[in-house]
Parts: structure tokens; sequence; C-alpha cells
């Protein structure tokens, strides 16, 4: 089985839009209920509780109007949390919050409740909501669960998660040895690849963000004037409570919404390239990088961390493997930089990430730092599709 999940726009009408906004409320309130209800017993008992929404059914009669299916989900997910959490995986579950918080709510298809038709999406309780079907559900597969959520600038979505059997599989393909491409991340580029090309985020986006810092320094001159004075403990002391100056809401709301456009400029640019590399190659072969290890290590830092370098690998590795292609994942400690593309020695000196260029003192051929380790991915690519007995021609 493979689990896919597609994202449609939803136009609910008031009414509809109104069910919607109950249903992540109640949502939120049954998390924070049940979270509240859980903590105290185990800082107590040191046990975990078991609760189900149906308990706060009685005490808050509006969770009645909600979808019972969504509390349920909730009640899923928040054991999911404490699991986590006593295995040590993570930390504390943590509570949601109305203006932070993700707006959104799961509900499960039972027998058709929820469906995807030509111009809507069925949904249970509310039947049919007027949407923009710009893809089909492929042929044979199940919908097992839609999740409404709603953007900072009041848009509404459904995301239908789909199960498409086994056999759906594209078959596997013969792969070309010249359309096996290498992959290096590049902190500087976005990518650098086996030929020599490099895919650089577009400057719209720098635009965007020059709009955002300015939205920001606003708002923040904005909270200035209202402070009337810092206390010891640097916390301040508001004129006004921020509730209430609506002129600071709106301007969150002004930067709420550019950080939306951002994000969703940067997954459009994401999806074109990955899918201009997954139309053209047969095999892509990348670096499993440590994202988190590499912004923490030298001065990377923010070029790492927002430009979605494990978004596009994520698409990339849908979109291959949709088409029967390979993505090839090379292990971490493979020394892609400090190996000689030509000759194959090996020359540690190079590990120094600041090192761009360098020449090979067996060989004496000169490296482009990126380059050179993109072109060493692929070769490593193409020995382990042969080590796996892949037909390579
Ligand atoms: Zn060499």
């Amino acid at each position: 089985m493979i689990q896919r999940a597609y994202k449609y726009r939803l136009y609910p009408d008031q009414a509809q839009a109104e069910y919607f906004n109950k249903c992540f409320g109640c949502a939120r309130f049954i998390w924070n209920k049940m979270l509240e209800d859980k903590q105290n017993y185990y800082d107590t008992y040191h046990k975990n509780l078991y609760v189900t929404p149906a308990k706060y059914k009685n005490d808050f009669p509006f969770l009645k109007e909600a979808d019972s299916l969504a509390l349920a989900n909730v009640q899923l997910d928040l054991n999911g949390a404490f699991r986590a959490f006593f295995e040590k995986r993570t930390g504390r579950p943590k509570y949601k919050s109305k203006k932070r918080s993700r707006a959104s709510y799961t509900t499960n298809n039972q027998n058709g409740t929820v469906a995807v038709t030509d111009r809507s999406i069925r949904l249970p309780k509310i039947g049919y909501v007027r949407a923009v079907i710009h893809r089909e559900i492929p042929e044979g597969s199940k919908i097992k669960s839609a999740t409404v959520s709603r953007t900072v600038s009041g848009k509404y979505y459904c995301s239908v998660l789909c199960e498409i059997p086994a056999d759906k599989k594209a078959p596997l393909i013969i792969v070309e040895n010249t359309k096996v491409l290498g992959l290096d991340y590049s902190s500087g580029h976005f990518y650098v690849d086996s030929q020599g090309s490099t895919a650089d985020e577009p400057h719209w986006l720098r635009v965007q963000e020059r709009k955002l810092r300015r939205a920001q320094r606003k708002l923040s001159r904005m909270i200035e004037a209202n402070i009337s004075c810092y206390t010891g403990r640097r916390v301040p002391v508001y004129k006004r409570p921020l509730e209430e100056c609506r002129n600071i809401q709106k301007q969150r709301k002004k930067i709420a919404v550019i950080h939306e456009r951002i994000s969703n400029q940067r997954d459009n640019w994401c999806h074109q390239e990955s899918r201009k590399i997954a139309n053209s190659c047969d095999a892509v072969v990348l670096e499993d990088i440590d994202l988190k290890g590499l912004a923490g290590a030298l001065r990377l830092g923010k070029a790492t961390n927002d430009n979605g370098f494990g978004q596009f690998r994520r698409y990339l590795e849908y979109k291959m493997e949709e088409q029967g292609k390979y993505v090839i994942v090379v292990d971490r400690f493979f020394p892609s930089s400090q190996i000689c593309s030509v000759c194959g020695c090996k020359e540690p000196t190079v590990k120094d990430l600041k090192v761009r260029r360098w020449v090979c003192p067996q060989c004496g051929t000169e490296h482009d730092r990126d380059i050179n380790a993109a072109v060493n991915l692929r070769n490593e690519g193409i020995r382990v599709l042969y080590t796996n007995k892949i037909q390579v021609i």
C-alpha cells in the first residue's frame, strides 16, 4: 500500500466556515482538557491516565456539535504524544493556543462519509463543500481520512489521505548511465549537480524577506510605543493589553500573511525544481545530510535552516517513485568532498568547508569543491545500483 495525501482548496459558505471553526476550537479544547487531566494524573501517580472525549461531553455540551471523529483523532494524537514522552523521545506534550497553533481537525472516512466529487468534497456532518479539485484521486484508491485546516489569511484547505494499492505502483525502469545525477547540497547555492549546474533560490524570495523584515520592524516599533516601562526582570508593562490594540493585531496578521506567502512561494519553487529533475533523470544520488547538525556547526545557520532542502528532497523522492525511478541516499559518512573524482585518491585536508577550490596532488586536476562532490556522489550511486543488481545501460 502506498499512502498519499492530496490537498484541495475549500470554498465553504458562511455556515460551513462557522462549522469548521467550531471543529477547530473543539479539537483544540479537548486536547487541552485531556492534556491537563493526564498531566495532573501523571504528576501525582506517575502513571498514564486513560481518558476519552466522551467523558467531557456532559460537562461541555458544545462538544457535541463538533465532528465526533475529530475528537477521537485528538485522543489518538495525544496518546501518541504521551507515548513519545514516556519513551523519552520528546518532551512533555504542550498545550495548544488559539493564536499560535494551526487550526485544523482530522476526520475519518466511514463508508463514503468522505468523498471527492467533481467540484466538492463531502465531509461528515456538513455534507458537500465546494472545492477546486485540481487533481483527481487515483483510480482504485481508498480514502482513509481528511484534514481540514485554515491558514492565517483565512483560506480553508482539505487534505485527503488515500491508500493506493501496491500493484498500481509504477514498474521500475532501466537506468541509463547518462541519466544518473549527483546532487550535492550546498549552503551557498541550493544545490550543485554533477553536471556543474547550480540551483539558486530565486531572488524574489529575498524581496519577500525584505518586505517581512520591514513589517516586523514596524510591529516592534508599535509595541515599543505601547510600553510604559520595563520592570526589573525586563518584562514590559503595557499601557494597554496587546489584545486591545487593534492596529498591533492588524500588523501581526500582516506579518503572518507574508510568512504564509513566502512559504507558499518556496513550496512552489521546490515542486518545480524537483519536477524538472524527476522528469529528466532516471536516478538521483543525494547525501544523507543532517541539516540540523549542519546548521549548528559553523555559521551556516540561517542559510541552511530556511532554504527547505529537506522539503525539496521529499518532493523529489515521491516524484521519482511515481515514475519507477531511483533516489539513492548515500551514507552521511561517505567522504564525497574529499575524494578526487578523476583519480580517486583521498585528500583529507579538503575537509575544511572553507576550501572552495583545490588541486589534486596526484593527478593535478583542479576541482570545484561542490561539483567534485556531486560527481563523487554520482559515481557512488552507480556503484550502489550495480551492487543491488539494478540494470544500468
Ligand atoms: Zn586526482
